[in-house]
């Protein structure tokens, strides 16, 4: 009997140690290298299709790993020749767009945590994470997929009535595009609002923002309560449903680029109708603000806005600056800190040469005069780029734009 428990002991003991990677749950991404199972080191690669975007995102599960032992995760760029500008180049993806400082990880994969700060090896970098002894789920960033968006939505309706989920299409693949409408307005056509996240799949921080507007904007805070009383509000978690499920970048897709898709024919059904629901509001006259939630290059160091400084004319100029001044109010004061810019980039021909074709220059052009479209830009090398970082951020954003709504209507319009 003694020998018999021993022998399990054993073989306990050995399937523990016993490294196994998996992928095959939503937005999950790794190409394994190689894995050595005596110094505990995974060597692995983003696994996303260039196809479908920048192979930058990864995501995996880890088991195998004991209680306070560390294993290795030793990350590449992709290999594969990646698209830009809307063309296939013969050139691997620059690997630092897949290199955050600190890489995101959970035991239970619902809390997310930084590891420390990897170390750079020549062309890899190296996190380490400690084991608890059951699984670990190791990401890029925050992991933000559909099935959260189902949560999400659910969660916001249980807590407040008037807040109603819509579909607001199907992907090309089939999948249910969600997002929530928000309002309590007794005026009739109240100003309209329009936020919507990860057009490029890759960008989950984007995504915890808009939870945290979400969020926000469900909850018993005075001004968000101000807010859906005067406004009605759209928020569109994940864009790029199919390439956030499939654990592909999006970025510079085939065919189109997904923020890029902004003209006459979108290729996306779910541009196709976010289309359709701005113009109804533009037709009425109300569409206020539109947002369009991303996350910026490896070396940007603050959160920023971007505007369309070639399409925008008063009173459009005006109203922008006043509503990045105001979120720059609310963001910049958030502790622990959040770097937040005042000064807005801009887009136009330099920037990319589909420039017009973006959600946010499309707004300018097909908006009221008054409209604010901007895109805001979420960093994610920096020590609070984290699920409550991030979550803060799109609270401050929603107060800002609570701020913004009430100031301007205490004003004639311009
Ligand atoms: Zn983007």
């Amino acid at each position: 009997m003694r020998q018999l428990i021993a022998l399990t002991l054993l073989a306990c003991a050995s399937t523990a140690a016993e490294l196994r990677v998996s992928t095959d749950f939503e937005g999950g991404s790794a190409k394994v290298e190689a894995i050595d199972q005596t110094a505990h080191v995974i060597r692995f690669m983003p696994d996303g299709d260039p196809q479908r975007g920048w192979p930058c995102w990864w995501y995996l599960r880890v088991d195998g790993v004991a209680k306070d032992e560390r294993v290795t995760l030793s990350l590449a760029g992709s290999d594969r020749p990646s698209r830009n500008n809307g063309q296939n180049t013969s050139k691997p993806l620059a690997p630092s767009w897949a290199m955050p400082a600190r890489a995101t990880f959970s035991t239970d994969g619902k809390t997310w945590l930084h590891t420390p700060p990897g170390k750079r090896d020549e062309a890899r970098i190296l996190y380490e994470i400690t084991g608890t002894g059951g699984p670990l789920w190791v990401a890029w960033g925050p992991p933000f997929t559909p099935r959260d968006t189902d949560t999400l939505l659910a969660e916001a309706e249980k807590k407040l009535p008037a807040a109603k989920s819509f579909e607001l299409a199907r992907t090309r693949e089939g999948r249910p595009v969600r997002g929530l409408r928000v309002s309590e307005a007794t005026i009739p056509k109240p100003p309209g609002i329009w936020i919507h996240a990860r057009q490029h799949a890759w960008e989950s921080g984007s995504c915890w923002v808009a939870r945290g507007f979400t969020e926000w904007l469900v909850s018993d805070d005075a001004d968000a309560k101000w807010l859906r009383a005067h406004a009605e509000v759209f928020v569109v978690p994940i864009m790029d449903v199919d390439n956030a499920a499939t654990g592909n970048g999006g970025k510079e897709a085939a065919p189109r680029d997904h923020n890029r898709d902004w003209d006459d024919n979108p290729v996306y059904p779910e541009v196709a109708a976010a289309q359709q629901r701005l113009r109804a509001l533009v037709k009425e006259n109300r569409l206020a603000v539109f947002l369009d939630l991303h996350n910026p290059g490896p070396g940007d160091p603050t959160f920023f806005f971007v505007l369309e400084s070639q399409l925008l004319k008063e009173p459009m100029i005006t109203q922008c600056h006043r509503f990045v001044d105001f979120a720059y109010g609310r963001i910049s004061k958030i502790k622990p800190l959040i770097p937040m810019s005042n000064k807005p980039k801009t887009t136009g021909a330099s920037y990319h040469p589909l420039w017009r074709n973006m959600s946010a220059s499309w707004v300018c052009m097909n908006g009221n005069p008054d409209t604010v479209s901007l895109c805001l830009e979420t960093i994610w090398n920096y020590e609070n780029s984290t699920t409550s970082g991030y979550g803060a951020v799109g609270r401050e954003l929603g107060r800002a734009t609570a701020d913004f709504v009430r100031d301007k209507s205490a004003k004639p319009r311009e």
